[in-house]
């Protein structure tokens, strides 16, 4: 009895131990090695819209038109298998004026992975990204958000900046859904150097997708302006 007892404690424990390593891998502006970075902290009206996943081929064509119509860049987070098969879309992205990031190869949590896993996600999408034309630095943001010890290591020794966001609407299952509560979360929440995380690669995140010009029309409105990521983590460092 008194044995059953002291397991159940343990286990109990266990499992909280497990949840908050859990969240804590998950908090967006909270790494234990290296440099991350949710937000800009900035006084300027100045915004980044940041976009994971993807590249796939009639969203990455559909965004680009209403990122165009509305004269707005981007930065598109993404995934090393999916460059595989589509580089032409790194190339039509980066032509339109977008930034983009290396959001892994395969997309799966990297909490609990060998040192020479994480390597490989980053390094193999960096190089996929390189041969489709992008230049200069190349940001990582960690799939789900989820880092923890070995992810963080790795990219503080390669002096890599984690980007994660400080505005993520479709977090919420019910604002997901629903465009206008999409536009109305997102512009409530925003503030200057916000970075805003959005999805819109797949059919599922069709309400992002209509989302998308209300929420730089009403931010424009209130005197925002976009940059990418990289104008905007300049902009901190100028004097
Ligand atoms: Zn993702």
């Amino acid at each position: 009895m008194r044995v059953q007892s002291h397991f159940m404690f343990l286990l109990v424990l266990v499992l909280f131990s497990v949840a908050g390593v859990w969240r804590l891998s998950s908090l967006p502006d909270l790494q234990v090695f290296g440099e991350i970075k949710s937000q800009a902290m900035i006084s300027e009206k100045v915004v980044a819209l940041t976009f994971d996943d993807g590249p796939t081929p009639d969203k990455t064509n559909q965004i680009l038109q209403i990122l165009a119509a509305e004269e707005v860049p981007a930065t598109f987070f993404l995934i090393g298998q999916e460059v595989q098969q589509h580089p032409q879309l790194v190339r039509q992205i980066l032509a339109a004026g977008h930034q983009v990031g290396n959001h892994s190869f395969s997309h799966q949590r990297m909490i609990f992975k060998s040192p020479a896993f994480v390597a490989g996600e980053i390094e193999q999408t960096d190089k996929l990204l390189r041969d489709s034309g992008v230049d200069g630095v190349i940001y990582f943001r960690p799939p789900y958000g989820k880092k923890l010890l070995v992810l963080p290591w790795y990219l503080m020794k390669h002096h890599r900046v984690s980007v994660t966001w400080d505005v993520a609407p479709e977090n919420f299952p019910k604002i997901a859904k629903d465009p206008q509560a999409l536009v109305d979360y997102t512009v409530q929440q925003t503030k200057p150097g916000s970075i805003i995380l959005l999805h819109v690669m797949y059919d599922s995140r069709q309400a992002t997708m209509q989302a998308v010009p209300q929420i730089i029309r009403q931010l424009k409105a209130q005197g925002y302006r976009f940059v990418t990521v990289h104008e905007l983590l300049k902009l901190e460092q100028a004097p």
